[in-house]
């Protein structure tokens, strides 16, 4: 019997372990979520009715993959160190969305050769830029696949912390889905023992009460400036450098 998850899984290691990238990875970290989970539907209420539940996406959809591509700690480190924004995670940001891209069309390809159906969306920039909600959310993609829990940094915190990115895709048939963290892997939320994303966050935008997008966006913004070679590169990532970028605090 067809392995579907196997195939899935050894795919993404594959393109992983063989990608022609100047930013080294840790092992990628891949859940599943049936599209019958009732968080898709309160994603509406939650993100904005905008939001597209997966089978707007693709009209047969039974499954969610979502995976997380972790940055080696070098990469981490690199932006972890001064308060400038370092190239490495620019490099990186504008690598890894090019892999999730072809991760995106290699398992398109692969599973289309079974008869499956597969929608995929972009690793970024699938928002609207006056109010910046996401019509299509990797991360809570990946939150309702079992990935990891929100931290008050607003990233996804999973076994491999949150210094990486996420992709996802729905597809046509079944898989059996991932079981979701019963444990807060942020540290504040779980003992209020952590405020470092608060406190390096260059320009307020992070506090304990939430996150101001605009403010955030402005920076990312200004510091796409400072690539001028790489693309767009509306980065910043000093919320995603603290004790939970590698780990998930266990
Ligand atoms: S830096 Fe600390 S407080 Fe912020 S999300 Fe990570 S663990 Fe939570
Ligand atoms: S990305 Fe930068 S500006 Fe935005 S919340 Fe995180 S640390 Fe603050």
């Amino acid at each position: 019997m067809l392995d579907l998850a196997k195939i899935v899984i050894n795919l993404i290691n594959f393109q992983v372990d063989h990608a022609k990238t100047q930013t080294q990875y840790r092992k990628p970290l891949i859940g599943f979520a049936s599209v019958n989970d009732p968080l898709f539907n309160q994603m509406k209420e939650i993100i904005g009715p905008h939001h597209l539940h997966p089978t707007e996406l693709l009209p047969d959809a039974q499954t969610v993959i979502a995976f997380f591509l972790p940055f080696a700690e070098t990469v981490i480190e690199a932006n972890r160190k001064d308060s400038q924004i370092a190239r490495e995670w620019a490099i990186a940001y504008i690598e890894t969305n090019e892999l999730i891209s072809t991760i995106s069309s290699e398992l398109e390809k692969e599973l289309a050769a079974h008869g499956i159906n597969v929608a995929t969306q972009p690793a970024t920039h699938n928002f609207n830029e006056q109010d910046l909600t996401a019509s299509w959310s990797n991360k809570s993609m990946a939150y309702v696949a079992g990935l990891g829990t929100f931290g008050i940094n607003h990233l996804l915190i999973t076994p491999a912390g949150c210094g990486g990115r996420f992709g996802s895709m729905v597809i046509s048939a079944k898989i059996t889905p991932s079981s979701r963290p019963t444990v807060e892997n942020c540290l504040y939320l779980r003992d209020a023992k952590c405020q470092f994303c608060v406190k390096n966050c260059p320009t307020g935008a992070l506090t304990l009460q939430g996150l101001d997008k605009q403010t955030c966006y402005a920076h990312l913004l200004e510091v796409d400036k400072q690539f001028p070679d790489l693309g767009l590169c509306d980065i910043c990532g000093k919320c995603a450098v603290g004790p939970c970028a590698y780990y998930n605090n266990r």
